[in-house]
């Protein structure tokens, strides 16, 4: 097995990119850029995020779900907006401990995830690092002209609706670590969810359809939720006791002496890679229906009102979380 600077950064390109390579538009990953053709009657979707190790990841993180949690957060900005992905770039600052094999590792996550979500590498960028392992990925998308769904769209008399469950991502953090004390079939489960995360892509063409307002919760169910509130200029009023829990967390929440304040921590945690938006009143059954048709769980979290930023309450009463979401301090 050749060592990696005898490899060198062209032979990672060559030997491991380039069969990941949009078969046109790449131009092989052998010039200086790609060029795609536009494509009339659609606007173009970016977004870009990054995974840091001993910020965003363990450094015993295997490489081949990190590659795939990468491509994931990525999408589901991308799905969040309505938009279809198809393409990316990626740039990989490798640190000193990562030679071929972790580099083959990665890029067979990368390998699953384009069969999975039928995308494609673009281009990119591969340095050396002497700090931590980085990874960061700008995902493109399309969305028909002018329909993209942004934050600032929700209505006083809007439902809130939230797809799949909320806070396996920051449960499944702790299990991985070995700090949770669970059945070891709920930790598998949870760690599962913190490293592959399944962004809601089929969910987007509703999006598209009938919400007024959407983004991914990445940071937090709360914090994601007011700033769909803020960027609308309207009050959304979350129902904490409402939010959606997988088995596992289920059972984990059984635990729990204080309910509120566990739920507040569910809904704050983040890493939850679900999309929260926000629908006309008289919507409501259509979405639900969408939602069934697709198996998507679906859960209304609250409503649109008159006013400005988050009001969160637990059976009926406002309560003060004391923190909303994931942040960098
Ligand atoms: P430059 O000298 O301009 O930095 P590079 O040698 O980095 O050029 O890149 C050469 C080609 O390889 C370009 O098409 C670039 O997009 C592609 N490339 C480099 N690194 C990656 C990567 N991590 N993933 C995908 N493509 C990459
Ligand atoms: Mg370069």
């Amino acid at each position: 097995m050749p060592a990696i600077d005898a490899v060198g950064e062209f032979e990672t390109i060559q030997r491991l990119f380039k069969p990941l390579a949009h078969p046109e538009w790449a131009r092989g990953l052998a010039d200086d850029v790609a060029a795609l053709p536009s494509r009339p009657g659609y606007d173009l979707i970016l977004t870009k995020d990054a995974l840091v190790e001993g910020v965003h990841f363990l450094p015993e993180d295997p490489l081949d779900t990190l590659a795939q949690k990468l491509l994931r957060v990525n999408l589901s900005d991308i799905a969040a907006k309505g938009a279809v992905p198809f393409g990316y770039l990626l740039a990989c600052h490798w640190s000193e401990r990562c030679g071929w094999p972790e580099r083959e590792a990665f890029v067979a996550g990368l390998r699953r995830d384009q069969a999975l979500f039928d995308i494609y590498l673009l281009g990119g960028d591969t340095v050396s690092t002497p700090g931590p392992l980085t990874f960061s990925v700008t995902m493109l998308g399309w969305v028909p002209a002018g329909r993209a769904v942004h934050r600032g769209g929700a209505k006083p008399g809007d439902v809130v609706f939230v797809t799949g469950t909320i806070g396996d991502g920051w449960l499944g953090l702790q299990a991985c670590q070995g700090t949770l004390k669970l059945e070891q079939d709920r930790l598998d489960y949870l760690c599962r969810a913190y490293r592959q995360p399944l962004p809601q892509t089929e969910f987007a063409d509703a999006i598209l359809k009938s919400a007024t307002a959407s983004a991914d919760v990445s940071d937090g169910l709360m914090a994601d939720a007011g700033r769909i509130a803020e960027a609308s200029g309207v009050c959304i009023e979350l129902d904490l006791e409402v939010t959606p829990l997988s088995a596992a967390a289920d059972s984990w929440f059984a635990g729990r002496v204080d309910e509120e304040a566990a739920l507040e921590q569910l809904a704050s945690g983040g890493d939850d890679y679900q999309i929260i938006f926000t629908v006309p009143a008289s919507q409501e059954e259509a979405m639900r229906r969408e939602a069934d048709r697709r198996h998507v769980r679906l859960t209304r979290v609250g409503q649109v009102v008159e006013g400005n930023g988050l009001v969160v309450r637990y059976r009926g009463e406002d309560v003060t979380p004391a923190k909303t979401g994931w942040t960098h301090d």
